[in-house]
């Protein structure tokens, strides 16, 4: 999915879940101030509008996360991938495996960590193959880094918010949950034209 243009151009947002117009500019903005308990009123700072306390000044300042992804190829040039259990976004597709990085922690070490979580597999984390900004969660913008990975123990068993986890011919990928991963495997020559259908 390509970013609403609205998100571009900073309109409200047209729709919640709910198919009613969104109280806020982007999904997810906080309705009173975290520090004081007033209601936030909306503010154009610098030609964009902000969440703004009249009591405190709070001003609701947002950016994406940011998520860690780890690309492990097998001998014979198979991606591995993780089915998105039921729970996590997108359940039943299939996703190259990461997850966010945690507050105070490194972005390696996070890569890391969500591989052993969804794959039961350690490895050695290497360089970045591919950086993307994620809009498919409006609510929940991120920056994703691609890392290659090296698998260096463990055993194959998916676990955490993945239901499978598997290697995958680049001539043969299951539906996938995110463009962005997509966009990467095409970078690789996959043979595959857009997400699945959730
Ligand atoms: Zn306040």
């Amino acid at each position: 999915m390509q970013p609403p243009s609205d998100h571009r151009r900073n309109r409200p947002y047209p729709r919640n879940v709910n198919g009613r117009p969104h109280k806020h500019a982007w999904p997810g903005e906080y309705t009173y101030c975290p520090h004081c308990r007033a209601e936030l009123v909306a503010a154009d700072l610098g030609g964009r509008t902000r969440m703004r306390c009249p009591e405190c000044g709070f001003v609701h300042w947002r950016n994406p996360g940011v998520g860690a992804a780890v690309v492990v190829f097998d001998d014979i040039r198979r991606i591995l991938l993780v089915k998105r259990a039921v729970g996590a976004t997108r359940p039943g597709l299939w996703s190259i495996p990461a997850g966010f990085v945690d507050y105070g922690e490194e972005i390696r070490a996070a890569a890391a960590r969500e591989l052993l979580e969804e794959t039961g597999l350690v490895a050695e984390v290497g360089g970045v193959v591919w950086v993307a900004s994620n809009f498919h969660d409006p609510a929940k913008l991120t920056v994703g880094i691609w890392f290659q990975g090296t698998v260096t123990g463990g055993v194959l068993e998916a676990g955490d918010d993945a239901e499978e986890a598997a290697f995958f011919s680049l001539d043969d990928l299951p539906p996938m949950a995110f463009e962005t991963d997509v966009a990467y495997l095409q970078s690789l020559g996959a043979g595959i034209d857009g997400v699945g259908d959730g």
